[in-house]
């Protein structure tokens, strides 16, 4: 049957995960057999993840602001509305916003069952930022 999933409420992203204001909305969250999970996440000015690898890679779609993304030994790149960055199975790397706009991206990622989907490291210091 065709119908309009309840939504969600927001999520606040977690310290120890994240530095600044992350929210998150929920948009898909695949039962099994898929494994699909996509979140909206919106970063405040200077907000940004902590450094993580994502076991299967994840892709990323910036619908607002302008946002930032780094692999690690990488350059900085810059993410606009319309760009996507796909960041590989179990490479390093942090996003988030720039230090003077807000952010909006899609996450799109697979849950991997007993395995953890996401490892985090250090948070990204206000230098490497
Ligand atoms: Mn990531």
């Amino acid at each position: 049957m065709v119908e309009k999933l309840p939504k969600a409420p927001t999520g606040k992203g977690p310290a120890e995960w994240f530095t600044g204001e992350v929210w998150f909305d929920q948009i898909c969250r695949g039962e099994e057999p898929s494994r699909v999970r996509v979140n909206s996440v919106h970063f405040a000015p200077g907000a940004r993840t902590a450094w993580h690898k994502h076991a299967v890679g994840q892709t990323l779609h910036v619908t607002e602001g302008v946002g930032l993304v780094q692999a690690r030994g990488g350059e900085l790149i810059v993410m606009r509305p319309g760009d996507t960055v796909h960041t590989p199975p179990g490479e390093w790397h942090w996003h988030g916003a720039t230090p003077d706009h807000f952010m909006t991206h899609l996450a799109i990622w697979e849950g991997t069952g007993d395995d953890p989907e996401t490892t985090w490291g250090e948070h990204v210091t206000d230098e490497e930022h």
